[in-house]
């Protein structure tokens, strides 16, 4: 608290500080009504192949607001994370990409969905039951779901972490650390989880090409995910020469607006061609 300013000052900063917190406020309580109202929607964006096949996809979710139109995730996913909001959220997320993945299964088609998991929804007592109870509802299989995690999951009770990611993968569920290298955790955690992907951050891949210290992370991180055996999905590819730079290196799942904008769920759905149960792409 900025006590040296005096008096004034210090009221003009719990104003400040005063109006930041009721604005985060109003957004909570907005977004409580917006989720009773049914607002969320369900936003895919494709994800592939160096053929430029769609593989899998992410989940990424949006609130149609009746006022402010198509607000994006930025703006309300942190206010969530700070109250039991994101709970909400998160089951509601999981819960559509679930009764999609179900009725893919159904139609004996087959695209992998990635979810995004916020740390307060993943350290929750009940998150693995919740995930599998989830799975079971919709009948879909736990193979097709991708739990993306940051590493701001993993800095605390890793020993904890280890085994709820452990309870999943087990069932056949997959873990990929999401924004792979922005965060404040060390490599030997890698070894520990069981993770079967890393997803390069857009702010690595966008600049790679250009940007000699962006080049060299990239290239570490696909060195490091070569070694151990993990996919890797690079994020914010947006020209050709992104694109290149990836696949001069290594074989590498593609994300970003070149191939397509997140777009919603149903949409993505139609319009792609279908991979087999089996894996063959009938593209
Ligand atoms: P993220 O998980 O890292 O998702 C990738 C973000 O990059 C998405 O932003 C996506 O639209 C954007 N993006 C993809 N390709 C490109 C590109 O070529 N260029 C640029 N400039 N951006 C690209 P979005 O949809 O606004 O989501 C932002 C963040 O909100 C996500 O980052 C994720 O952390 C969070 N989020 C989204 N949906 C959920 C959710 O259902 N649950 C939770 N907990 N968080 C979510
Ligand atoms: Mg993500
Ligand atoms: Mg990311
Ligand atoms: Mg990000």
């Amino acid at each position: 608290r900025a006590k040296a300013g005096g008096g004034q000052q210090s009221a003009f900063f719990d104003a400040a500080m005063g109006q930041v917190v009721s604005e985060r406020f109003a957004v909570e309580q907005d977004l409580r009504r917006g989720l009773a109202a049914q607002e969320l929607r369900l936003y895919l964006q494709p994800q592939v192949n160096r053929q430029g096949h769609m593989v899998s996809a992410e989940a990424l979710v949006r609130w149609q607001h009746p006022d402010k139109g198509l607000v994006p995730p930025g703006t309300f996913i942190g206010v969530a994370e700070e109250s039991d909001l994101i709970t909400e959220v998160g089951d509601w997320v999981l819960a559509q990409v679930c009764a999609h993945l179900g009725q893919l299964h159904t139609q004996g088609r087959r695209l992998p969905i990635a979810v995004n998991v916020s740390p307060r929804q993943f350290h929750k007592a009940d998150f693995v039951p919740g995930v599998l109870h989830a799975l079971e509802q919709a009948g879909a299989q736990p193979e097709d779901l991708v739990l993306e995690i940051t590493e701001g999951v993993v800095i605390e009770q890793v020993d904890t972490v280890v085994r709820k990611m452990s309870q999943l993968t087990q069932r056949g569920v997959r873990f990929s650390i999401d924004d792979f290298g922005t965060g404040y955790s060390s490599l030997a955690y890698l070894k520990r989880l069981p993770i079967h992907e890393l997803k390069i951050d857009k702010s690595f891949v966008q600049d790679a090409p250009h940007d000699p210290s962006d080049a060299a992370l990239v290239e570490a991180i696909l060195s490091v995910a070569g070694h151990l055996r993990l996919k890797v999905v690079a994020e914010g590819v947006e020209t050709q020469e992104q694109a290149d730079f990836l696949n001069q290196r290594a074989n590498v799942i593609h994300q970003g607006y070149l191939f397509g904008r997140p777009a919603p769920a149903a949409e993505v759905l139609a319009t792609w061609s279908g991979t087999r149960s089996d894996g063959a792409s009938a593209a």
